[in-house]
């Protein structure tokens, strides 16, 4: 084991759920799929986009791809301008996931390294926006969608109802 610290939810920090019986499972079933998802670090990943358009379907409108605030250099998944909330899908290779990250055999301690700095950089994100004032919501890919969506869709409501 390479003691990858795993992430925790603190200050205040929502962290999504892990469902273990449902999608959980899915994606990473295949050595294909694993290889293809820890290729994959484009922007727009096929479950952020599913997360995007559940999003959408509840009627709830939001900028992709931004950061919340101009002078800091993160980039959020999903902005909500108006109640502050950011949302970041984080895939499960790259930000350390417990359940899907696989250790790499080849150059273990350079990704071991570069996935702990991500995991770092992800918490300090999030006392950054926190600081100014943002809920933050963090997901995995692999958690579901429309259970991600409803989440979402709670948060933002009730946030916007508080001002
Ligand atoms: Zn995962």
């Amino acid at each position: 084991m390479c003691g990858i610290p795993v992430r925790t939810g603190g200050l205040g920090v929502i962290v999504g759920i892990v469902n273990e019986d449902s999608a959980s499972r899915s994606w990473a079933s295949s050595p294909a799929t694993r290889k293809s998802m820890k290729n994959n670090r484009s922007r727009d990943t096929k479950p952020e986009l599913a997360v995007r358009s559940a999003v959408h379907r509840r009627g709830l409108r939001f900028r992709v791809s931004e950061r919340p605030l101009a002078d800091l250099r993160r980039t959020a998944d999903m902005v909500f301008r108006k109640a502050r909330v950011a949302v970041f899908v984080d895939g499960c290779y790259w930000h350390g996931c417990s359940s899907h990250h696989t250790q790499p055999t080849t150059n273990h301690e350079f990704w071991a390294d570069k996935i702990a700095s991500n995991i770092a950089r992800d918490a300090d994100t999030n006392a950054r926006l926190e600081a100014a004032g943002w809920t933050v919501l963090r997901f995995w890919e692999h958690e579901d969608p429309e259970v991600v969506a409803d989440i979402v869709q709670e948060r933002v409501r009730s946030a916007r109802t508080s001002d």
